[in-house]
């Protein structure tokens, strides 16, 4: 049996200039956890061509989604970008990764923290009914360079709020906190500075950081990731994963070549 189950396109969104999203077929035997990623890609010269991705769908979604970036010289994004419906694509069978409710301890708050495409296993989580049950609230953050780099989330949220069975829970539970660093918006600045400074908190009416309630989920740039796991482990949270669950886990966006 190949590693690779071939999935169908079923719809592509851009977004920008640099990011897009798209649907595509779910094998029923492909399971994962809401937050995981798999390796996907596409054939190329006979060969698979694979790379990490988070799915932005939830568990018991029949679909699966990703929410990409456009490398314009990227070995995959420069062909990805241009897939379209009735396309096939290649799938992983196997899901993984560190940002899963299981790897936390329990908490009251949750705060999902990420930067661009970091965004995608949050979007699994926040249409995932289990979160609304162990978190009192959930924080979403997305920090981008510019406003229109936001849309995908925007877009996300405000169909959640619409939702028959997510719309009350998103209303009751959920803050969204979009920013960004290079336009001006109501929210500005680094998601690190936000949090760092408590703008955020005071944005939204909550709380500051306080280890005892709250339990963090971050993906994002390295940069990004490495700052928060120095502001975390200043305030004395740890670092949870399969074996151990703890205040925080970090999923890294994509890594540098
Ligand atoms: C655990 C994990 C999950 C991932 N999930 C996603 C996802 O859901 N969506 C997604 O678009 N990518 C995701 N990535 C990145 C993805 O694996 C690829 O790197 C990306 O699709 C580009 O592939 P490429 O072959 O075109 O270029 P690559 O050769 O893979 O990357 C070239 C360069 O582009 C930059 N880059 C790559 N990916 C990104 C990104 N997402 N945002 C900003 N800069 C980037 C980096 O500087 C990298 O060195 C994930 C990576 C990891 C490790």
């Amino acid at each position: 049996m190949s590693a690779f189950q071939t999935e169908t396109v079923l719809s592509v969104q851009h977004w920008t200039d640099s990011l897009f999203s798209f649907t595509a077929t779910r094998d029923p035997g492909f399971r994962f956890q809401s937050g995981q990623f798999a390796m996907i890609g596409l054939e190329v010269d006979g060969r698979p061509l694979m790379r990490a991705y988070s799915m932005a769908s939830a568990n018991h979604e029949e679909e699966l989604e990703f929410f990409s970036i456009k490398v314009p010289d990227g070995p995959l994004t420069s062909r990805l970008q241009k897939i379209k419906e009735g396309d096939r694509i290649l799938v992983g069978r196997k899901a993984t990764g560190t940002l899963i409710a299981g790897n936390l301890l329990p908490g009251k708050r949750l705060l999902l923290l990420s930067t661009g495409t970091g965004l995608a296993p949050f979007a699994s989580l926040i249409k995932d009914p289990e979160i609304y049950e162990n978190y009192e609230t959930i924080v979403l953050a997305h920090g981008c360079r510019q406003v229109s780099e936001l849309a995908y989330g925007e877009r996300l949220v405000e169909k959640l709020r619409d939702h028959e069975f997510f719309g009350p829970l998103v209303s009751d539970k959920l803050h969204y906190y979009p920013s960004v660093t290079r336009e001006p918006f109501r929210n500005r600045g680094r998601i690190t500075d936000l949090i760092a400074s408590g703008q955020l908190f005071e944005d939204i009416g909550q709380s500051l950081l306080d280890r005892d309630t709250d339990r963090v989920m971050m993906c994002g740039s390295p940069a990004m990731l490495a700052e928060l796991q120095d502001m975390m482990a200043e305030r004395g949270f740890s670092e949870g994963n399969h074996s151990t669950p703890g205040h925080f886990v970090i999923e890294k966006a994509f890594v540098e070549r």
